[in-house]
């Protein structure tokens, strides 16, 4: 009984293929491969990035939608600069946009005005 239940989960263990979803994956050395798409991949590496994705998802747009480094956003409201009279306009595209912790979640660089910070709830990814 003890071995029927190691068996079975050894078998049912390996995730299915990305590419296909072939079921049919088996291990080769640290890596997986997929017999039918020759897909290979490795699976802490896959996690790494499920995981990477998690945190980069706590920045949301004003949609709720993640952001991530180096996303094109539009930003969604008029916004007054601190200490200037200028002012970022709704529909301005920031592009390649960087995360950063804090009040202001958004590291940018935008045309005319140069480097600021905006809070992801006034944007939308492009
Ligand atoms: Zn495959």
């Amino acid at each position: 009984m003890q071995g029927f239940q190691i068996q079975e989960s050894a078998m049912s263990g390996l995730p299915p293929c990305p590419e296909c979803g072939s079921g049919y994956t088996y291990e080769d050395g640290a890596g997986l491969v997929c017999p039918e798409c020759a897909h290979e991949w490795s699976p802490a590496e896959q996690a790494e990035q499920a995981a990477a994705a998690e945190v980069e998802g706590q920045v949301r747009d004003a949609n709720g939608t993640a952001l991530a480094d180096g996303d094109t956003v539009v930003v969604v409201k008029d916004l007054k600069i601190k200490g200037s009279s200028q002012v970022v306009k709704v529909g301005t595209k920031v592009r390649n946009i960087r995360l950063v912790e804090g009040d202001h979640d958004i590291d940018c660089r935008i045309d005319g005005i140069g480097q600021m910070g905006l809070k992801s709830v006034f944007v939308r990814k492009a």
